[in-house]
């Protein structure tokens, strides 16, 4: 846990969040700026900064992250639709909250089907 970290505040429960999900190991709340109709994010309990700070002993905590976002993606009805999922790597590869976590973005009109 960092003190200062927004993401470790929320999963303290200091700061609100509206969850979709959580157990354990994971948190998945909605993104508060959403930048598609739906826009999650699937962030870890642990506080790792980022995908260079993963070690042997985090092993499992990204094929968790997959497997509950595929889920989720089932869940809200966007898994035939399609959706994309982004982990940005430090501010270079625009990363402004350090806390590992992933976007969830989908519930876009899939435009080859007929309306
Ligand atoms: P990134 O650029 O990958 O670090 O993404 C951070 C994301 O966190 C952005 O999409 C923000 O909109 C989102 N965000 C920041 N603060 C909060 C918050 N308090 N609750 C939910 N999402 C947040
Ligand atoms: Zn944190």
């Amino acid at each position: 846990m960092d003190e200062q970290c927004r993401f470790c505040e929320i999963i303290r429960g200091e700061k609100k969040a509206d969850y979709v999900f959580e157990d354990d190991t994971l948190v998945v709340f909605k993104d508060i700026y959403p930048a598609a109709p739906v826009h999650l994010l699937v962030v870890p309990r642990k506080h790792i900064r980022s995908i260079n700070d993963l070690k042997e002993e985090d092993l499992g905590i990204l094929e968790k992250m997959f497997i509950k976002a595929k889920d989720i993606a089932r869940d809200q009805g966007i898994a035939d639709t399609g959706y994309k999922l982004l982990i940005n790597v430090e501010r270079g590869g625009g990363q402004v909250i350090f806390h590992l976590h992933m976007h969830l973005f989908g519930g876009w009109r899939d435009k080859s089907r007929p309306k």
